[in-house]
């Protein structure tokens, strides 16, 4: 597990990433990999010295099976409160069965995935800009998912928790992949509207953290 700046880990499963933050209230974990990955992230934990029993939140961005895959089994072992918006909730629920990804290499990828147990979700958000806990601003980000959510941690010059929403490849930052995307006009505005704000650092749900006015990063994507 890769320290990004104090506090916030980045922790490599495969091909997609999650992300710990050390909280006054706990640890936040944002997103869960694939199913399976629990212990994985326990020995993570154990690495920096903290038991699993410390998660108190886990934050989703969305609702895709390489982020949400291990919900379930984190929930029921941490008791953690689980955040995710409403849009993607009925996915994660399972009140909706998720659509396979579009084409031939996102049948390739559900094959490889498993299957997701659902579970439930402890806080809906429903309001852009709102804190699901202090320090974290939800934004919601939809494109690539209806109910895509990015959070801005107020840290360090500002952290953003761009999950798909952005993706990011030798230090550039690209938008998600259209294949797996529902509405690629509408991520691109989120991604136009993430590159507004102002943070230093980014991680992604795939690809490697960007230090040092990462923003730009962003800016650079969308001209
Ligand atoms: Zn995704
Ligand atoms: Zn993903």
């Amino acid at each position: 597990m890769r320290e990004v700046v104090d506090g916030v880990f980045e922790l490599r499963l495969g091909y997609v990433n999650v992300h710990v933050i050390i909280t006054d209230d706990g640890v936040v974990l944002v997103d869960t990999g694939l199913p399976g990955r629990s212990q994985l992230i326990e020995r993570a934990l154990q690495g920096i010295r903290r038991p699993l029993g410390e998660v108190t939140t886990i934050l989703i961005t969305h609702h895709h099976p390489d982020h949400v895959g291990s919900l379930a089994e984190l929930r029921r072992r941490t008791g953690a409160r689980v955040v995710a918006h409403a849009a993607d909730a009925p996915n994660i629920t399972g009140a909706i069965a998720t659509a396979a990804p579009a084409g031939r290499i996102g049948k390739l990828v559900s094959r490889l995935i498993g299957t997701v147990e659902p579970t439930k979700i402890d806080q809906l958000i429903t309001a852009d800009g709102s804190e699901p806990l202090p320090g974290f601003t939800a934004l919601h980000t939809p494109g690539h998912t209806r109910g895509h959510v990015s959070y801005l941690l107020d840290r360090s010059g500002g952290v953003l928790f761009a999950g798909d929403a952005a993706a990011s490849r030798r230090g550039r930052v690209s938008g998600p992949p259209r294949a797996v995307t529902a509405d690629p006009v509408r991520a691109g505005h989120s991604l136009a509207r993430l590159a507004e704000l102002e943070f230093e650092h980014a991680v992604f749900g795939h690809g490697r953290a960007v230090s040092g006015m990462a923003v730009e990063a962003f800016r650079k994507s969308i001209t």
